[in-house]
């Protein structure tokens, strides 16, 4: 238990509602719990955004570009007239703040409940990285705090700079952590002894002071490694625990009667890469066990992985079970079936089913995988409806998985166990689950904890690096002259576009294009070329039209919105448009990329942007510079964050709050080392040793039901 004194002699605990606290009256209380704080633990558990390092403090006249550094100025004038209007967007509030060396503009875009305090004469601590905005120096959303009283902390070398809501200062923050910090002391430690001490790490109650206040650079870094160890650790060993009881009751069928991989490839048009080859013979060896399998295959765009997925269905189909392929559109569904059918050809029976089919296909097809004359279902989550039922599944692979809600991907999972004449019962399916986005390293561990993985790291011979370019709206006659030339060769393109129509009530699209607009004007500048349009909103049957002609090269320039995002593959198309590049997020501008460089011939991808928003420029940036999915990746997520990526969230898996997996891989690893120790000593974590640590984990994934698959 972590208990202690506040400075008015009052015992405060980690479970003492903030409310006790001086200062904090249901207002404040009501703006702390939206920050999720309501008690003196969640306080001490928020941890501060960054740090002022007062030792840093200049003058105005000092400031550097892109170095962070605070300074204190007085409110000079404050203006929210703007040098030009930005259609539809707030107009942002304009501050001009100085001391006796120079003057600085401050900016800040949404400044709803700001311009009040700034009332010019008064002082404010202003903390921030300086800009330069056309020609101009500023400082655009800065910390700061007023400069009122700033003696008081005169003592902290460092002060935490902490994450707000309108209605709280840093000051209030500040103030209510250092009361919070009695509670810390005599903190029992959480963690297993032996991990400490092995680790090295700073105790708690000096982790969680010296996270808020520390001393000095050094003592926050220990802190921090601490805390972040800390959480990656009970991450780890909380998704292991899950994992184990995931697996104690489930039982699969070992499928080894027929089917190898040699005998697999010669139904193959090509030679396995060598990575293709390895990764089926991962795949294999799960399924040759009768713990059923659960793995993942991560493999660059292009790099093959439908074959390696139909050679565990080959494999699957010639031990007596049923599979089922599932992706998430029905335009990979059909691509995948057009493939699939047609290597299977006259050796298994493969069906399509997608929610588009008609009631009477529907009827045949869940009465052929009933009755097990289907050995083979390819489709769309039409595959899970509660009517569909199998006489025995034993494979279902999942393509582009990411796409999928977990509750789909259990659905389908648990078909195995039930189904047709009994034979299934209890009975797991082996799973595998394909993704082309490729998941950084450091997050496939927080979504899958201990799940196998493979990974295809090799493309097929004879590819050609795509060439990728950004350029303006300006350049846009050249770019359109470029694709005309490429068509004229024989070659097909892709125009992608963020919108289906114009919609010009809409000031936020107001400047983007849609794939409406582009058709006509395409249709105009490339004369005598057949365009066509592609996008969500149209007929299934329509959609697949389009697609097919494409596919046939009746189509010379397909122009579409991000419904050709995955897996479609068409390799004499060697021209990629992205309109408005700024829209899409980097995984997403990858994928995209990928629908070219499929085939012989030298693929371009070009960006067509004309924001300077920093966040775009540096995804374009890394879209030049690599062409390494899994950096690719790595970047995405430390642009976004883990939260957002594939919705970490919906597992209900505890969030991070200072461990960075793009940053924080090798304690990462160490954690989950440590957390592999832990569990085979004790998996239960009921030793004394770790029963604080195990009441910890628990509490933790209260929440989780369910997690991967
Ligand atoms: P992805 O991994 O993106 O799903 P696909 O499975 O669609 O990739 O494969 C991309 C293309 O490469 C397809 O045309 C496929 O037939 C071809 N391909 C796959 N493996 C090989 C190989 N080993 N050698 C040559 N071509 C291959
Ligand atoms: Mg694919």
């Amino acid at each position: 238990m972590l208990t202690g004194e506040d400075a008015r002699g009052d015992r405060i605990y980690p479970d003492t509602d903030v409310r006790f606290m001086k200062g904090v009256g249901p207002k404040k209380a009501a703006l702390l719990a939206g920050l999720g704080i309501t008690t003196i633990g969640d306080l001490l558990y928020s941890f501060p955004r960054t740090y002022e390092d007062r030792r840093n403090r200049v003058t105005i006249s000092n400031l550097t570009e892109g170095a962070a550094a605070a300074f204190k100025g007085r409110i000079l004038s404050v203006s929210n007239k703007p040098a030009y209007h930005i259609k539809g967007k707030k107009t942002p509030l304009y501050v001009l703040v100085g001391d006796d060396t120079g003057a600085i503009e401050v900016v800040f875009f949404n400044s709803r409940y700001i311009d009040r305090m700034f009332t010019p004469g008064r002082e404010f601590v202003f903390f921030g990285v300086p800009q330069r905005n056309r020609g101009k120096f500023q400082l655009v959303h800065p910390d700061f705090e007023s400069a009122d009283g700033d003696a008081d902390d005169a003592g902290r070398p460092i002060m935490p700079v902490y994450a707000l809501k309108a209605g709280l200062t840093q000051k209030d923050m500040r103030r209510w952590h250092e009361a919070a910090l009695p509670a810390v002391r005599g903190a029992e430690e959480y963690l297993p002894k032996r991990v400490v001490e092995a680790e090295k790490l700073c105790g708690i109650a000096r982790a969680l002071k010296d996270i808020h206040f520390p001393a000095d650079r050094d003592a926050l870094s220990q802190a921090r490694y601490r805390l972040v160890f800390e959480e990656l650790l009970l991450l780890q060993t909380g998704l292991m625990r899950l994992k184990l009881g995931r697996e104690s009751g489930q039982k699969g069928l070992a499928k080894t009667a027929g089917g190898s991989a040699e005998e697999f490839e010669k139904l193959l048009p090509f030679s396995f890469t060598g990575a293709q080859r390895r990764v089926v013979s991962e795949v294999f060896a799960d399924m040759a066990s009768d713990r059923p399998m659960n793995r993942l295959v991560q493999g660059d765009v292009g790099s093959g992985k439908t074959a390696v997925a139909a050679a565990a269905v080959y494999r699957a189909v010639k031990s007596g079970c049923q599979a089922v392929v599932m992706a998430p559109t029905e335009i990979l569904a059909s691509q995948h079936y057009a493939w699939l059918s047609k290597l299977f050809d006259g050796l298994l029976n493969v069906t399509l089913l997608t929610s588009g089919a008609s009631a009477a296909k529907r009827g045949a097809v869940t009465e052929g995988l009933a009755d097990g004359s289907i050995d083979l279902a390819v489709g769309t989550h039409a595959l899970i409806q509660p009517d569909v039922t199998f006489r025995r599944l034993g494979l279902v692979v999942t393509d582009e998985q990411h796409r999928f809600g977990v509750n789909q991907r259990i659905a389908l999972a648990r078909k195995g166990t039930g189904g047709g004449d009994g034979r299934g019962e209890g009975i797991f399916p082996d799973v595998l689950v394909m993704t082309a986005t490729p998941i950084p390293r450091s997050l496939a561990f927080i979504l899958y904890g201990d799940l196998d993985s493979s990974v295809i790291d090799e493309l097929p011979p004879g590819r050609r690096k795509i060439i990728t370019k950004t350029v303006t709206s300006a350049k846009r006659g050249e770019v359109y002259r470029f694709v005309g030339e490429e068509v004229a060769k024989g070659r097909q393109a892709y125009v992608v576009a963020p919108l289906i129509e114009d919609n010009d009530e809409s000031e936020t699209t107001a400047d983007l294009r849609s794939a409406e607009s582009l058709t006509d004007e395409l249709t105009k500048k490339i004369a005598g070329r057949r365009v066509a349009l592609l996008h969500g909103r149209m007929k299934q049957h329509e959609k697949n039209a389009v697609m097919a002609s494409f596919v046939a090269g009746e189509t010379d320039i397909l122009v579409s919105t991000v419904v050709i995002e995955v897996g479609v593959n068409v390799p004499n198309a060697t021209v990629m448009v992205i309109e408005n590049a700024e829209r899409f997020g980097l995984a997403q501008l990858h994928q995209l990329r990928g629908r070219v460089g499929r085939g012989g011939e030298q693929s371009y991808c070009v960006l067509v942007m004309d924001s300077d928003s920093e966040d775009a420029r540096a995804r374009v940036k890394t879209m030049t510079e690599t062409d390494d999915g899994f950096r690719i990746a790595e970047m995405d997520l430390s642009l976004r964050g883990p939260g957002e990526l594939f919705g970490v969230r919906q597992h209900g898996i505890p969030a991070l709050r200072l461990a960075d997996l793009a940053r924080h891989i090798r304690i990462a690893e160490k954690a989950k080392t440590a957390a592999r120790e832990i569990l085979s000593g004790d998996p239960m974590l009921v030793k004394p040793a770790n029963r604080v640590f195990g009441d910890r984990v628990e509490f933790l994934f209260r929440d989780v039901t369910e997690v991967g698959l």
